[in-house]
């Protein structure tokens, strides 16, 4: 059985980051003592100016460290930073790429980290990997532990474009076929299914089923997907492989980001959501469900609004499963001839 950790503490809340110590003084009444670096974008440090003061005044001992990048590099120069200077606790303050950095250099550098969490954009917040920039154009995948507590401010959340959250509500959709997939992967390929973190990604997924796009910015909305983003994370944890979270959608994501980078530019959780569809249709499933949920949130997933043309969405599909080679999916048994991704490509564009 695969070993995994959980965080101490998973906190959805009004102005949570305004109260860190307090917060955290049951399992780490030290905390606020301790040497503490805070990861940061340099717009984010303009634009929560205030919180991130409100942050280093009760962390009394800590610094604010400006990433410049979210690359392979910049995270391994950012643990030693940590080592030769003794941190005790690593804050990473914003998202993905923030997120990512900090949690690689925090599991290298075996210093404790919190997340505090300004955007809802994809899974990245819980989950046991850091997806990094290295040389060329691809970006990699590592292994680290998932944070030790995840803290989301809901003033923050509510502060973000809209479009950030149809991106997290995206790569929440997107489980539909990765557990499909994974699935598949256990009959065909005989690979290990965890029906707990198969379950948990379910409920994931059962979360953000039923909604109405107006509940998108209230509270109650914003720690439902709080809640199913990191269920998808711990998911990932609890069966040691991102496979409860990403199937063959994520391999189209994976085809378009390594192949036509210099062409297109869609946020992952749009991305993946825009693969679903392909993937659901692959899999033979009906896609009603799938439909009705990226119309009902609004999911911008339009190949042509995100500039994805019919020649750059067939590559993508094409060079999808060589993205991944070891991965068995969907993609192993379906033809996808040019013809047949073009017409899909074509409904696409009609039906969303
Ligand atoms: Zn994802």
């Amino acid at each position: 059985m695969n070993q995994f950790r959980l965080p101490y503490h998973l906190t959805v809340a009004e102005d949570v980051f305004e109260n860190i110590p307090e917060v955290m003084a049951d399992v780490m009444p030290k905390l606020g003592r301790q040497k503490t670096v805070i990861v940061t974008e340099g717009n984010l440090r303009e634009l929560f100016s205030g919180i991130i003061d409100e942050i280093c005044s009760d962390f009394p001992d800590s610094e604010v460290f400006l990433i410049k990048d979210g690359s392979y590099d910049g995270a391994v120069a950012l643990a030693k930073y940590i080592t030769m200077n003794g941190f005790g606790t690593v804050i990473g303050f914003g998202g993905g790429t923030v997120l990512d950095m900090a949690k690689f250099a925090a599991y290298v550098s075996k210093t404790t980290l919190i997340s505090l969490v300004t955007t809802l954009s994809n899974d990245s917040l819980a989950s046991p990997v850091a997806v990094l920039g290295t040389e060329g154009k691809a970006r990699k995948t590592f292994k680290c532990s998932i944070p030790d507590a995840i803290l989301v401010d809901v003033n923050v959340i509510k502060s973000a474009p809209e479009r950030q959250i149809l991106a997290g509500i995206g790569d929440t959709v997107s489980k539909y076929t990765a557990l499909y997939d994974w699935k598949l992967a256990g009959e065909k390929a005989g690979e290990e299914i965890n029906d707990f973190a198969y379950m948990i990604s379910e409920m994931a997924f059962d979360a953000i089923r039923i909604s109405r796009k107006e509940e998108l910015k209230s509270t109650e909305f914003i720690t439902r997907l709080t809640q199913a983003l990191v269920m998808g994370g711990l998911a990932m944890e609890i069966a040691g492989t991102s496979r409860p979270s990403s199937g063959s959608e994520h391999l189209f994501c994976h085809g378009l980001e390594e192949n036509y980078s210099e062409q297109v530019n869609v946020a992952h959780g749009i991305a993946v959501a825009m693969g679903s569809y392909g993937a659901a249709v692959f899999q033979g499933r009906d896609t009603a469900l799938l439909t009705r949920m990226i119309r009902d949130y609004g999911i911008p997933v339009k190949p042509s609004m995100q500039k994805v043309t019919e020649e750059i969405f067939v590559g993508a599909w094409q060079k999808a499963a060589a993205s991944r080679p070891d991965r068995y999916s969907v993609l192993n048994e379906t033809d996808l001839s040019t013809e047949r991704l073009s017409k899909l490509y074509e409904d696409m564009e009609n039906i969303f």
